[in-house]
């Protein structure tokens, strides 16, 4: 039997950038979509043009995506023409294969709140939908407070919805704004929805105010329900949005939905589920849930006793799928099995062929072991990772070594009375029988320490021209006494491929030296350059 198509919208880049304390950059923003637009991710929600400078910079030019590009807005303003709106117009010029509109669709916020009559409402939907849609764009209307709205006035609320459909809108999606609505309520007015809207043009968009926002969308799924809007790792203001890396393995590994449904979500990158969902808190500077499902890194970790020896035997017994699945690993506390593949998968994945039972392998993952419960994070760092491998199993050249450097930095107040910060770094680094100084100024100590370190390797200056640093993290590890400092940074070549190194010390500087001098050597690596 031919299954059904259910279609993922992701909106971490718009509704998950309201959570407080995230602040995604543009670079950012490039990052996560081309990751989910890897993942196989239908539409990914990029923000609202118009509403800032990022979010207008990132719609400026067309990004060139696989997915449906969305641009998100309002609907025109109560009492303005399409043409005469602004805040409409920015929407409609974006560079954007849809645009998803917000609309009010509860009548007592549209008396409130929006201070304008049900009718004109009605009207200001169909003219936004309309106007999209002679621009060429698909077009989705998200229900603001639906499930509000339906309880206190369905009539409306379905008037609302239809507006959209009868206009041509693609989708009309449900929103439960509030996140208060229960998976047996939405299941209930989902099921009188898709009466009059067909299922297949039917999304739900849920909150996770009482933690029920993924069962909340399967169960719209199950009255009839056809699209997902969602964040990665629930991602979203108060307490998050529908969580998309627990509902993307759910939808394809649990009978009721596999069996009649399909999305756009491959086996294959399936397993990259776990990769997607740390790189994303890598890039909030979050540490990454240990117990979430699916992909957390106690999420298939059994402690040693009866347990693990019947999981040794038969794994099934006490794992609801398995754990490759999704990329992540079974971890026995009682043994290091887990571990020893893992490091085995990652030399393949580098190309590093190597026997299995080479004493050298065991010795590898003691120390990343070690290192890793030092505060080094070689699943976020896969070019420290691959450059510690390399030496521990003889194949790097000691291409060059930084035999001193010095950092200074001075607050003083300049000629003009202005109070000015000042760095300066010198290196002195040693290729082959050479010896090189350079010194250079920068905006700040790690800046400094980076330009004077790349200004002058002697023969190896020619294989990192095209390096650049494109983001810099740093986080602080064990809060206290005992604090350490972990930096990570990406780097990206003239080819455009990028890598990401750690550095741990207590002492930020040093945690950054390291993590440079790794970006450094990986390059030199990857680039052959002769020892
Ligand atoms: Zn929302």
């Amino acid at each position: 039997m031919a299954r059904e198509r259910l279609y993922l919208f992701d909106t971490t880049l718009r509704d998950g950038a309201q959570t407080n304390g995230v602040d995604f950059t543009l670079h950012d923003k490039l990052v996560i979509a081309a990751m989910l637009d890897d993942l196989g991710i239908d539409y990914v929600e990029g923000g609202y043009p118009g509403a800032n400078p990022i979010d207008s910079e990132l719609f400026a030019e067309d990004r060139k995506l696989a997915t449906t590009f969305t641009a998100f807005g309002m609907t025109r303003r109560p009492g303005r023409s399409t043409s005469n709106d602004p805040g409409l117009a920015a929407v409609l010029e974006a560079r954007a294969d849809a645009i998803c509109f917000v609309a009010k669709s509860w009548d007592y916020h549209v008396r409130v709140a929006l201070e304008t009559t049900p009718e004109e409402n009605l009207a200001s939907i169909r003219d936004s939908v309309r106007a999209a849609k002679a621009k060429g764009r698909e077009v989705l209307l998200d229900c603001e407070h639906f499930f509000d709205g339906f309880k206190a006035n369905p009539a409306y609320a379905l008037a609302c919805a239809e507006a959209a459909y009868q206009e041509g809108a693609r989708w009309v999606v449900l929103c439960d704004t509030n996140g208060g609505t229960l998976p047996h309520e939405v299941e209930a007015i989902v099921g009188k929805v898709v009466k009059r809207i067909p299922g297949d043009r039917v999304g739900i968009h849920a909150h996770n105010d009482t933690e029920q926002a993924v069962a909340n969308s399967l169960a719209a799924v199950r009255a009839g329900a056809r699209q997902i809007q969602g964040t990665l790792n629930g991602l979203g203001e108060r307490c998050g949005n529908a969580n998309l890396v627990s509902l993307i393995p759910t939808l394809k590994m649990k009978p009721e939905f596999s069996e009649k449904f399909e999305i756009a979500v491959s086996d294959e990158k399936l397993r990259s589920l776990v990769h997607v969902s740390r790189s994303l808190d890598e890039i909030l500077n979050r540490a990454s849930n240990r117990h979430a499902p699916y992909v957390g890194e106690s999420a298939f970790a059994t402690k040693a006793g009866i347990h693990a020896s019947a999981i040794l035997k038969e794994p099934a017994t006490y794992e609801h799928v398995a754990p490759e699945t999704i990329g992540n690993r079974r971890k026995l506390l009682v043994s290091d099995q887990g571990g020893r593949s893992n490091v085995l998968a990652e030399l393949d994945r580098i190309g590093i062929a190597v026997d299995r039972n080479d004493p050298r392998v065991a010795r590898l993952l003691d120390v990343v072991k070690d290192r890793e419960a030092a505060g080094y994070a070689y699943e976020a760092a896969d070019a420290s990772f691959e450059l510690l491998a390399r030496r521990m199993l003889g194949k790097v050249p000691a291409f060059f070594e930084v035999t001193q450097f010095d950092v200074n930095v001075e607050q003083r107040i300049n000629a003009r009375g202005e109070r000015v910060t000042v760095t300066m770094a010198v290196v002195k680094v040693r290729v082959g029988d050479e010896s090189l100084i350079s010194a250079a100024e920068g905006n700040g100590p790690v800046n400094a320490l980076d330009l004077a370190l790349r200004k002058d390797l002697g023969k190896y200056q020619k294989y990192i021209e095209g390096l650049k640093l494109t983001d810099y993290r740093v986080r602080i590890l064990n809060a206290g006494t005992e604090a350490v400092t972990r930096v990570l940074i990406e780097s990206e070549d003239e080819a455009g491929e990028h890598w990401t190194t750690v550095g741990v010390s207590p002492n930020i500087i040093d945690a950054s030296f390291q993590a440079l001098m790794d970006s450094i050597m990986y390059k030199l690596v990857k680039s052959a350059a002769p020892a």
